[in-house]
């Protein structure tokens, strides 16, 4: 079991509605050490890439997103969510319907900031039904930039969003891999990973 596996057993809650609350040290209160460990992991798991730039979605991808750039040193652009229709032109903008909160947004990002021949990783916190990256796979894709990778940090196997990005082609790395929880005994079930993943 590796660092992250370790800790959501040890501080995860599992909600209803296929929910893993992890809020008490990713996505609300934030363990830095933590996001070190991961951004140290996800720079071994796409050594030999070459990345010129992270991009992520606000909120919670941001603090992952930038303490892995420090491993990178490259700068992080963040998409953000707005409501606003009257962007066309200066922006990229996607359509990414929200997981938990079950809206849809218009995600955005300025295209002074992303550019043709740009090398992206991609990082967020979760990944379940996969709306939130096919948005930003969209949005590299537009600016004429490559996906380069995608570093999550956790991975909800049971829901269709990592089998969909994998068979796109992409190199998908995700921390922890979720393949079953249960609500009423809060048990959570993780997906066997490689083992020269397990350091
Ligand atoms: P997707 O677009 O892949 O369906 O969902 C990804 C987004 O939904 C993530 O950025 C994350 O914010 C949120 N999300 C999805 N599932 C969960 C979950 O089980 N727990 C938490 N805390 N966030 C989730």
């Amino acid at each position: 079991m590796n660092f992250l596996e370790e800790r959501i057993l040890k501080d995860g809650i599992v909600n209803e509605g296929n929910v893993l609350k992890v809020d008490s040290f990713l996505n609300h209160q934030m363990d830095i050490e933590l996001f070190g460990k991961m951004g140290e992991e996800f720079k071994r798991r796409f050594a030999g890439k070459e990345i010129n730039k992270i991009l992520t979605i606000e909120a919670s991808g941001i603090g992952i997103a930038c303490i892995a750039a420090q491993y990178f040193q490259v700068p992080v652009v963040f998409a953000k969510k707005s409501k606003s229709i009257n962007i066309e032109g200066e922006m990229y903008v996607a359509e990414v319907e929200s997981f938990t909160h079950k809206c849809k947004n218009q995600v955005i990002v300025s295209k002074k900031f992303l550019s043709k021949g740009d090398k992206v990783l991609i990082i967020d916190d979760f990944l379940a039904n996969g709306c939130a990256l096919q948005g930003l796979i969209s949005i590299v894709q537009e600016a004429g930039a490559s996906v380069e990778g995608i570093g999550i940090a956790i991975e909800k196997g049971f829901q269709v969003g990592g089998r969909m990005i994998r068979n796109l082609g992409f190199q998908l790395e995700s921390l922890a891999i979720v393949d079953g929880m249960d609500e009423k005994t809060g048990s959570i079930e993780f997906r066997e990973q490689e083992e020269r993943r397990e350091k």
